[in-house]
């Protein structure tokens, strides 16, 4: 019998259900049985074993997060070992440390649990929005089309145990934590379902 998969997208704002259908695809084409409820409730947070942050406003998603309880919620289950990925704002959600690349230091609630500093809006103006084929070897040898808009990057790891998954122009743009799962870019829309095949082979324990 294969597990028993039961994952979650925390949808208070943001790229909700194009991260239900990548988790989806990536299920069917590993194979696995699972099922993928959308997340607003931090009762919620105990019937899974895995949640997507997507991308959208961090500010937006972690006002609302903290208001809702599920600030701490999400902290104290990603602390008990509830794997985690967040993408683009789900990534500045993730990070002890938050900047803001033209204001500097930013005030917005976060989860402060990897043990990353992130940049918003690291690219600038001239390049909100733009995509590139990344090298990612813990994907395989393929290039990953990757999506960027308004993305963050880590400037700086802060502790070794954060494992660099991606570099783009000498900027870490893909991370591992244990079981936290860090993209600055968007993987929910391409057709490409390996970073969140990643996602659930982390859940279950083979990456
Ligand atoms: N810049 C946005 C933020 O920091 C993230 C953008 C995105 O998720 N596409 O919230």
């Amino acid at each position: 019998m294969p597990p028993q998969l039961r994952l979650g997208v925390l949808a208070l704002q943001g790229a909700v259900l194009e991260h239900v259908e990548a988790l989806r695809r990536a299920l069917r084409e590993l194979r696995l049985e699972g099922e993928i409820l959308t997340v607003k409730k931090s009762a919620e947070v105990d019937l899974i074993n895995g949640i997507v942050i997507p991308g959208g406003e961090s500010t937006v998603i972690g006002r609302l997060a903290k208001r809702f309880g599920l600030l701490n919620k999400l902290r104290e289950s990603i602390e008990a070992g509830l794997a985690v990925m967040g993408t683009c704002a789900g990534m500045v959600l993730l990070a002890k440390e938050v900047v803001d690349a033209k204001l500097g230091p930013v005030d917005q609630p976060i989860l402060r649990m990897m043990d990353a500093r992130v940049v918003r809006n690291a690219f600038g103006r001239q390049r909100e929005s733009f995509e590139v084929d990344l090298s990612i070897p813990a994907l395989g040898r393929e290039p990953f089309r990757a999506v960027f808009i308004r993305a963050p990057i880590i400037e700086k790891a802060l502790s070794n145990r954060v494992e660099i998954l991606a570099r783009f122009e000498d900027k870490i743009v893909a991370a591992r934590q244990d079981n936290m799962l860090a993209s600055s870019f968007h993987p929910e829309l391409t057709n490409d379902p390996r970073l969140h095949q990643y996602f659930l082979r982390l859940i279950l324990g083979e990456a």
